[in-house]
């Protein structure tokens, strides 16, 4: 056995990164579907990590799955990494020194290294059918393919006569154990016991994900590699490869698997858990980075709530932990509200309008700082505006038949109309509460008293807390409902 030691992540760990050693990560997502919370997390740590060393973050797509890529995809999670904040230094749209950043413009550099692996002769032509590959693996999951000791020239003839073929690494004979300091997980030991050559050419020419990924990360000069624990297998696979083309390998840190309420990886069954079905519900982009930073990674001080910048303070790869990370998707709802909580009113204004442009709304200057004032801490999340905000709008102001009944208690005319009088001639900032205590005194009370008002004020019998309504709510449009309402029940006896 073979033990090659991949001292990796000591330096990190130790916070003695030599001041020479310039730091480069990547986020290679693959534009197979929409950007997911596992993915976001991945580019979050790696942007963090980038900015905290003052290195660069690098956004490489990887489409060498030509049947599941689209441009589609691609725009989509481009743009939603932009939303959230996380902008590259180098990529696809903007170039950079080793532009082409996406794997399917660059294949002609691969091509080139699978020529490199030819002349070192760990790299050869199979020619195994897919029925032929599926026999040999019933009979033995430790199969390998017969071509790999056919000679050169052989192949060769085979290749030019046009057989169709896929281009196979050739894994040393004896078994390799390499020993990895994982930046999240400590010692790791990956052996290739039981590994088949593994294919770097599909038909057709297009290099497999492992292989571009090391050709990559080595041409764009990749320090540092977090990525989801997922890859482990893949990892030992790249590193054989570096290791055959003599080329350093990146430090490697394999995150924690985020798992659902079952304990199982959370996936599309727990449903949404895209970045745009969390944004179209009315999440922050804070919110969200706050949540799934949180996802592997503690604040020193354990904070739970904290901004980006915040984050890229203290993220110097070291508080990552290798435990499953539960998410919670209370917690994540609360972490958004505390966000809005702290956010500037009228920055939250503009981000509503989204949310509340069908109402129509008190048209006066002051009203929306008026408004946030008693609503903004109850935006759990931007889309709750919608609801809340909707008693204040004109035009959704309605009668529900369910308030008649009030018709029927013998106070209720009294009190609609001492409640129009008091719109009319209370100037008082507390004129609500003094209409209160009145009708108290004149023994109107309790339900007799509330919901006769709360139906004039909002045209139902449950619902919003009044207090806060009418300070909101223009007298001229309390009046409006108030004489509504009568009419209604006019109409109706
Ligand atoms: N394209 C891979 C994925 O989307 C990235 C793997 C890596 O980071 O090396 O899972």
């Amino acid at each position: 056995m073979v033990l090659l030691k991949y001292n990796f992540g000591i330096l990190i760990k130790n916070n003695l990164l030599p001041m020479n050693q310039k730091i480069r990560v990547r986020f290679a997502p693959s534009p197979t579907g929409s950007l997911h919370l596992g993915g976001a997390r991945t580019a979050l740590y790696n942007y963090a990590f980038a900015r905290h060393y003052d290195g660069k973050f690098i956004l490489r797509v990887e489409d060498t799955d030509t049947e599941r890529s689209s441009e589609d995809s691609q725009r989509q999670q481009l743009e939603e990494l932009r939303w959230l904040g996380l902008e590259w230094d180098e990529g696809p749209d903007i170039g950079g020194e080793f532009a082409p950043y996406k794997q399917s413009l660059r294949t002609e550099y691969y091509h080139r290294i699978v020529k490199q692996l030819f002349d070192k002769g760990l790299a050869y032509y199979c020619f195994l059918s897919d029925a032929e590959i599926e026999r040999l693996r019933e009979q033995s999951r430790q199969w390998q393919s017969p071509y790999r000791s056919l000679d050169a020239k052989s192949a060769l003839a085979r290749v030019e006569r046009g057989d169709a073929y896929t281009v196979r690494f050739k894994l040393p004979d004896e078994v390799v154990r390499f020993d990895v300091a994982d930046l999240v997980r400590g010692d790791v030991s990956l052996s290739t016991e039981g590994l088949t050559d593994f294919v770097l050419l599909r038909a057709g020419g297009m290099p497999v994900y492992n292989f571009c990924c090391v050709c990559d990360d080595h041409m764009m000069q990749i320090s540092h590699v977090f990525r989801g624990e997922e890859h482990l297998p893949n990892t030992l696979k790249q590193l054989i490869l570096y290791h055959a083309l003599g080329w350093d390998a990146p430090k490697f840190g394999h995150l924690s698997v985020i798992v659902n309420a079952d304990r199982k990886k959370l996936s599309k069954r727990d449903g949404a858990v895209s970045v745009g079905s969390f944004r179209e519900e009315g999440y922050l982009a804070e919110g969200i980075l706050n949540g799934i930073a949180l996802l592997g990674w503690s604040h020193p001080e354990a904070k739970e709530i904290f901004s980006l910048a915040d984050l890229i303070k203290h993220f110097d790869g070291k508080r990552l932990g290798a435990a499953s990370a539960f998410f919670d998707r209370e917690k994540m709802a609360w972490t958004n509200q505390e966000h809005i909580k702290t956010m500037d009113p009228s920055n939250l204004w503009r981000l509503l309008q989204p949310y509340v442009n069908h109402l129509e709304l008190p048209s006066d200057k002051d009203w929306p700082m008026e408004l946030l004032k008693v609503y903004q801490t109850e935006l759990v999340t931007l889309s709750d505006a919608a609801d809340l905000f909707e008693p204040f709008s004109k035009s959704h102001f309605k009668i529900c038949d369910t308030v008649m009944p009030i018709f029927d208690w013998e106070k209720t005319a009294q009190l609609l109309e001492a409640w129009l009088e008091c719109l009319k001639t209370n100037d008082s900032d507390d004129f609500f509460a003094e209409f209160i205590a009145r009708m108290s005194k004149d023994g109107i009370k309790g339900k007799f008293l509330f919901m006769p008002l709360r139906a004039a004020i909002i045209g139902k019998l449950q619902g919003a807390e009044m207090k806060s309504l009418v300070t909101l709510l223009p007298k001229q449009e309390l009046t409006r409902r108030c004489n509504l309402l009568i009419e209604a029940h006019n109409e109706v006896s």
